[in-house]
């Protein structure tokens, strides 16, 4: 039976993972380490409460005696790092955390790791991935439709989020270079699907138009951005963890490249329809300040990962999106449990009393 250490897997992608391997494998332990800061959401996890295959862990990854400790407890043989400061905007306000969470926190994993699995010289059957993002590789052109991020394209971030996941993929590089640590890099596009926190760009429209509150675009609304079902960035990871080539990075992206407008006008269109509330309209949408630094265009070239591994994309946008909206439409009580407290706070912070 393996065992996945699995950071920030009370979060979005996190649980998702959490859930998907606990239906997919039946024999397998997940250890659960999650900070659960504003992100974090055992609700997420409450249908695996009485599994004994899962084990929730509250810890923080920067904490070398606890991480320590859930080695030495659970002797993982993989560890997946989900945990991660993982909003742009956020990282704008405060880039700080981004540091000590997604690159500090990366580096005590990964030293953690080493102390746990490298014995007499031999790393044994262990493997460390590293869940990233596309972001790393800076922006593309909206005239260069053509032009994809591949796996050798250079790292180029322009937030202070990207440039902490950037920070973090090599360090981990460096412990594979180094170290002979067994390691795994994913790249993934921009997830939609159950479960995400409502500041996110799918999530947040959806909640602001079942309310009737403004939808607020940046800019022009023309920035694009490659859209994958969260499910099928799972199927992705499971197939890196037990497939991937030690030492290499693979590109997850689904070529669903839309324009941010364009996303705000399907939301629109698809919880009108769910509703039947034709005062959910595009007279909701409000243009504000573009973001600072704000990437024009991120889109994937799965090639790699497609050829090598057999990954594709399952679920169709189109398909995709209304599986979500119906998602929160039937889960009210998640979003008013989310978007009570801390996250109220933070929301009156970036986009006023509107
Ligand atoms: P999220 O913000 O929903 O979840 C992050 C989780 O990490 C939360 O449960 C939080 O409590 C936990 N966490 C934060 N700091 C921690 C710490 N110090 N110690 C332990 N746990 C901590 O993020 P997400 O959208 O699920 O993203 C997960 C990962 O996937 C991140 O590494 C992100 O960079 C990457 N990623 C996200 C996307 C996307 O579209 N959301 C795309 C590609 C890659």
């Amino acid at each position: 039976m393996k065992t996945y250490l699995v950071t920030g897997g009370a979060g979005f992608i996190g649980s998702n993972f959490v859930l998907y391997m606990l239906k997919k494998h039946g024999d397998i332990r997940i250890v659960n380490v999650d900070l659960l800061t504003y992100a974090g959401n055992l609700e997420n996890l409450k249908s695996v409460k009485d599994d004994p295959r899962h084990v929730f862990v509250q810890a923080d990854i920067c904490d070398r005696e606890a991480i320590k400790a859930v080695f030495d407890e659970y002797q993982p043989d993989y560890v997946i790092n989900f945990a991660a400061e993982s909003h742009v905007d956020r990282s704008i306000e405060d880039p700080g955390a981004f540091a000590d969470t997604n690159v500090m926190g990366t580096v005590n994993l990964l030293n953690c790791a080493k102390d746990a699995w490298l014995v007499g010289g031999e790393w044994g059957d262990h493997k460390f991935l590293q869940v990233s993002t596309d972001e790393v590789y800076g922006t593309l052109s909206l005239d260069e439709p053509d032009t994809f991020f591949t796996e050798e394209t250079p790292l180029s971030p322009h937030s202070p989020y990207s440039a902490s996941k950037a920070s973090a993929d090599m360090f981990v590089v460096a412990y594979h270079d180094t170290f002979g640590m067994p390691i795994n890099i994913t790249r993934c596009s921009n997830n939609y699907g159950p479960y995400q926190f409502p500041e996110k760009l799918i999530p947040l429209m959806i909640n602001n138009a079942l309310q009737h509150k403004p939808l607020p675009v940046y800019g022009d609304g023309l920035n694009v951005r490659d859209w994958l079902f969260v499910e099928d960035h799972c199927k992705a990871i499971d197939m890196v963890a037990t497939d991937g080539v030690v030492g290499e990075v693979y590109n997850v992206g689904g070529h669903n490249e839309r324009s941010n407008i364009y996303i705000v006008k399907t939301v629109i269109d698809e919880v009108a329809k769910a509703t039947g509330d034709d005062s959910i309209n595009e007279s909701l949408i409000t243009y504000v300040t573009d973001r600072a630094g704000h990437d024009r265009r991120y889109g994937i070239a799965p090639d790699k990962i497609r050829e090598d591994l057999g990954w594709y994309p399952e679920t169709k946008f189109e398909d995709g999106i209304v599986r979500t909206i119906q998602w929160y439409l039937a889960n009210g009580p998640w979003m008013e449990n989310v978007t009570s407290g801390a996250y109220r706070d933070y929301y009156q912070n970036m986009y006023g009393k509107k």
